[in-house]
């Protein structure tokens, strides 16, 4: 039994390749049995929660992602808080902070809106799935000084900073996922923090629609089942067995994201 701990399954992209039933058949054929299918902002956090009441197999996470800021409105966080309590619901995710793109939203606003969902996620008594990119001081910096709200855990999702700067999250007591670039062959600090994060703070996604796995590098959409190479990638690079390192893995998102059945 596989889970894809960060999946995104509410774009169109999935229309042309057969729709949602046909994406889940071919994962449980692979083994992939749950998918926690993240929001981006309150929408797409409601078409997720839409998307978990029609399949057993999909939870997920309600959050505003700090590169959809630019159509934040007040009152949508208590949207959010609303969607927190669905029992599919297992995390508050995707947030953190977002330097990547020149035009992406004021830092000031996204460092803002960063700490009112780790709030909002202590206040729930939930963990937190997290998105850094180009950030990577200043997200340790207010994680560090919001360490309080961390309760309930968090997971760095797709984690693409040194492997050094993992033992400071580590710290915090934060897991680690990754997905597709952890299999791409140029992808050294990937690998070598995959390498040495603690087993039970390791966790496998896929991020789809983007970033599918090598072999499938390039094909589009992405899909959960592809997990399976990610997982498979994993215990080649640790040098550990590949059915002992599924049950970890698993063992893994039910104890971070303890709503999963
Ligand atoms: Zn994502």
């Amino acid at each position: 039994m596989l889970i894809d701990v960060h999946c995104h399954l509410t774009g169109e992209e999935y229309v042309t390749v057969g729709g949602m039933e046909e994406v889940i058949d071919r994962a449980k054929r692979e083994g992939v049995t749950r998918m926690i299918c993240s929001g981006f902002d309150v929408e797409s956090s409601l078409q997720a929660k839409v998307l978990s009441e029609t399949y057993e197999e999909i939870y997920f996470c309600a959050g505003f992602h700090p590169g959809e800021l630019g159509h934040y409105r007040e009152g949508d966080l208590k949207e959010l808080r609303k969607l927190c309590r669905h029992e599919k619901c297992v995390a508050v995710g995707e947030i953190g902070l977002d330097y990547h793109f020149e035009d992406n939203p004021e830092p000031k606003l996204q460092r803002e809106l960063f700490v009112r969902q780790l709030e909002l996620a202590n206040e729930e008594g939930l963990p937190v799935v997290l998105h850094s990119r180009d950030a990577a001081q200043e997200t340790l910096e207010i994680l560090k000084e919001n360490a309080s709200l961390l309760k309930k855990g968090g997971l760095m999702h797709c984690y693409s900073y040194s492997p050094e700067m993992t033992a400071d999250f580590l710290g915090l007591g934060l897991s680690f996922s990754f997905g597709g670039p952890s299999t791409f062959k140029n992808a050294k600090k990937v690998v070598e923090s995959v390498r040495h994060i603690p087993a039970h703070r390791l966790l496998s996604e896929t991020d789809c629609p983007y970033l599918t796995p090598t072999p499938f590098r390039g094909v589009f959409p992405n899909e959960p089942k592809n997990v399976r190479y990610v997982v498979e990638n994993f215990a080649t690079i640790r040098n550990e067995n590949e059915e002992e390192l599924k049950n970890v893995l698993l063992e893994n998102a039910k104890r971070l994201f303890f709503k999963l059945r």
